[in-house]
């Protein structure tokens, strides 16, 4: 396993992957572990967690510096990245108990509650484009709630997989808590078949997904999958076209574009269509793309070389079937996994640039009649993860957000981001099951009925 720098294309570190054997030790070491961790109390398990918030905060730096090497993320977002994952820590470190409290029922029984009872070690299999904060916002639910986990993260982030099993261990936790398993995705089949595992957690593409569901299927495994998304933004006549504008455009550059609540689908009313796309355009060339260690970059790489061939084969499809590029929209003459932010117009259904998610700083502009067709346009995709909405009518806009647009994840007047308060997951070809919030560390609970006569 190869950690490549997608600046250079130059190899960093190479990483031999575990063995079957390696893999089924360390599997066994932590369910050993959970035994005994599930009757930790939630101070015990609070301090560690607490202890590692410290850690990511001491170590942000480097961490962030990592990342860019790895997968190109600039060091300001990488940075904040870290920051969050260090709140997500403390988030559940002072809210677990709470949230997994009994919860009483009254029945003509003396007494009866439900209880919630960790299941076991559940597996996670993780993406690349947050490498950090992916892990994080499973690993401190996971963790608190008294089950005990084993990372299968992405194959070009090996780096981050073995430093988060490190800032675990250096916080305290027993050491087969939380593992690292360095593996190829052909070998996860197995690991979902392993009697230890209990449960499977997913983040990333669509096909990934289901392929691990259907293996989790077979063998009544609960998972939770939080995969793709083509997040539809709706500007409509009455927006503050100069804010959405601002707004959209970072929701689209964050992370090089590569983001699942990423903004990708713009639904422009006729009406300021071409005021909208003016301010657009403006924000989208603002963004600076370089070396993500350079602090003038706003924009880093991809994070491989194969993953910008695919966006840009899905951008040239695009135009062979009539959209039209107004910016970017080329390959760069320069080394490593750059594409440059790129608003595509005339976007239309039975283009990948309408169908498919563009993983990349590429924004598919839509122009539609009205309100009504926004919405049908916004709806009318496999995913249904994130969905924001632009108006000064915050009331029409929090109606549609409730009961109209299928996703999700609802923003009025602002860009679709996860916050550990919130429930975070989405529909249809999007996933199921929520990560974060009290919803979040309830996944992987046995809601257990338990009635005294
Ligand atoms: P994948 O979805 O293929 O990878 C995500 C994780 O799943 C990795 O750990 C990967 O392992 C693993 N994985 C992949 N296929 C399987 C499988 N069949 N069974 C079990 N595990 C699997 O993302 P890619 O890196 O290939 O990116 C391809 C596209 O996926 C992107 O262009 C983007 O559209 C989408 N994507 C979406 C993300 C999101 O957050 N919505 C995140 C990442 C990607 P390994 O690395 O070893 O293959």
């Amino acid at each position: 396993m190869k950690s490549v720098n997608p600046v250079t294309g130059e190899s960093i570190q190479t990483y031999e992957s575990y063995s079957e054997k390696g893999v089924e030790k360390i599997i066994n070491s932590v369910d050993k572990t959970w035994h005994h961790w599930r009757s930790t109390s939630f101070v015990h398990r609070g301090r560690r967690m607490q202890n590692l918030s410290s850690l990511l905060k001491t170590k942000k730096e480097e961490l962030a510096r990592l990342m860019a090497l790895e997968m190109g993320k600039v060091l300001k977002e990488g940075i904040a990245e870290i920051e969050k994952c260090a709140w997500v820590c403390d988030y559940y470190a002072q809210n677990a108990e709470s949230f997994l409290e009994n919860e009483v029922i009254k029945t003509e029984a003396s007494k009866s509650y439900v209880s919630y009872q960790p299941l076991g070690t559940i597996l996670a299999v993780m993406p690349w484009n947050f490498p950090f904060w992916q892990v994080f916002r499973f690993l401190a639910p996971t963790l608190m709630a008294g089950n005990t986990a084993v990372l299968k993260h992405a194959s070009n982030v090996p780096g981050c997989a073995m430093a988060i099993e490190e800032l675990v261990r250096d916080a305290g936790f027993p050491e087969n808590v939380f593992r690292t398993i360095l593996i190829g995705s052909n070998q996860v089949e197995k690991v979902i078949r392993h009697q230890a595992i209990k449960g499977v957690s997913l983040t990333g593409s669509t096909p990934a997904g289901k392929s691990v569901a259907a293996i989790a299927g077979s063998e009544l495994k609960k998972c939770v999958l939080e995969l793709g998304g083509s997040d539809p933004y709706l500007i409509l006549k009455d927006a503050n076209l100069e804010k959405a504008a601002k707004i959209c455009a970072s929701g689209r550059l964050l992370n090089a574009g590569q983001s699942c609540i990423g903004a990708k689908r713009f639904i422009v009313v006729d009406d300021v269509y071409p005021e909208f796309l003016e301010h657009f355009t403006h924000e989208m060339n603002n963004a600076y793309f370089g070396d993500p260690t350079d602090s003038h970059s706003t924009m880093g790489p991809l994070a491989r070389v194969d993953l910008r061939d695919e966006l840009h084969q899905q951008v040239v499809k695009s135009v062979s079937k009539g959209a039209e590029v107004i910016l970017g929209g080329e390959i760069p003459h320069r080394k490593g996994a750059f594409y440059p932010p790129t608003i595509l117009e005339n976007v239309q259904a039975g283009m990948p640039a309408y169908d498919e998610e563009l993983f990349g700083p590429v924004a598919s502009v839509i122009r539609v009649k009205d309100e009504e067709e926004a919405i049908k346009v916004a709806n009318n995709t496999v995913f249904g993860l994130g969905a924001a909405i632009f108006t000064k009518d915050a009331k029409k806009g929090e109606t549609i957000a409730e009961t109209q647009l299928e996703a999700g994840c609802c923003f009025v007047n602002d860009f679709v981001k996860s916050d550990p308060r919130l429930p975070f997951g989405g529909i249809k070809e999007s996933g199921f099951g929520r990560e974060l919030s009290v919803h979040g560390i309830k996944e992987f609970m046995n809601a257990k009925t338990v009635v005294v006569k």
